[in-house]
């Protein structure tokens, strides 16, 4: 019940474009839309950027002040906190641990970074350290192990092209060494080589996790 009535303040305060959303027991934080990637299976395009009645397209990116009124000031009805919008939070690296600080003293259980992994070509350097102090989980959508496939699902921006998939997978490896809880996902569609991804997650020490394909929006 506490939980149903955070989610009913939340979305009283709805504005649109949202800054936060609610889905099944976990709030959500849109910190971008910029992103570094045109990935075939994202449903941004085939949703026009809305989310089970959430407008998600961002003119610019929020500030932290803005994010954490857009939020409940009482988190622990959540089952967890995530960072993942239809952008890249890891732009955002340098808002994230004033952001993931003020999330721990309202209470949030369980902070989780949802990324393409493009993040240490975003930044210039290896960010994984930086990530574990401010959340506790990370989830990295590889979705194949192939260099050709790769281009052709993610279609990364031309200047991370050459680099995006071996960084993807150096990426994945660091956060292994500093964030125990990182799953390495595939999106579940035709033509996915699933296991050779499920196999370089647990090369790797990672989890491994098969997604959903959504494709047709329902507004709800
Ligand atoms: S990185 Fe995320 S938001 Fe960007 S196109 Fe891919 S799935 Fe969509």
């Amino acid at each position: 019940m506490l939980y149903n009535s955070q989610m009913e303040t939340l979305r009283k305060k709805l504005e649109s474009p949202s800054l936060a959303y609610v889905f099944k027991k976990a709030l959500y934080l849109n910190t971008t839309s910029r992103c570094p990637s045109a990935c075939r299976f994202c449903i941004k395009f085939s949703w026009s950027y809305k989310f089970h009645g959430y407008e998600l397209k961002l003119p610019k990116d929020p500030t932290v002040p803005e994010l954490l009124n857009a939020i409940p000031n009482d988190l622990r009805p959540f089952d967890e906190v995530v960072y993942c919008g239809y952008g890249e939070s890891t732009y955002r690296l340098a808002d994230l641990p004033a952001l993931s600080e003020a999330l721990r003293k309202r209470g949030a259980r369980r902070i989780r970074l949802n990324t393409i992994g493009l993040g240490n070509l975003i930044q210039g350097r290896d960010i994984a350290q930086d990530l574990s102090k401010v959340v506790d989980a990370v989830c990295i959508s590889l979705n194949t192990t192939d260099p050709v496939a790769y281009l052709d699902l993610v279609r990364p921006l031309p200047e991370y092209k050459n680099q995006a998939l071996t960084s993807v997978q150096e990426f994945s490896r660091s956060c292994v060494k500093w964030i125990p809880d990182t799953t390495i996902t595939t999106v579940d569609m035709p033509d996915i080589d699933a296991k050779s991804v499920e196999t370089f997650a647990k090369s790797i020490g990672a989890k491994f996790r098969l997604r959903p394909f959504l494709d047709e929006y329902e507004d709800q």
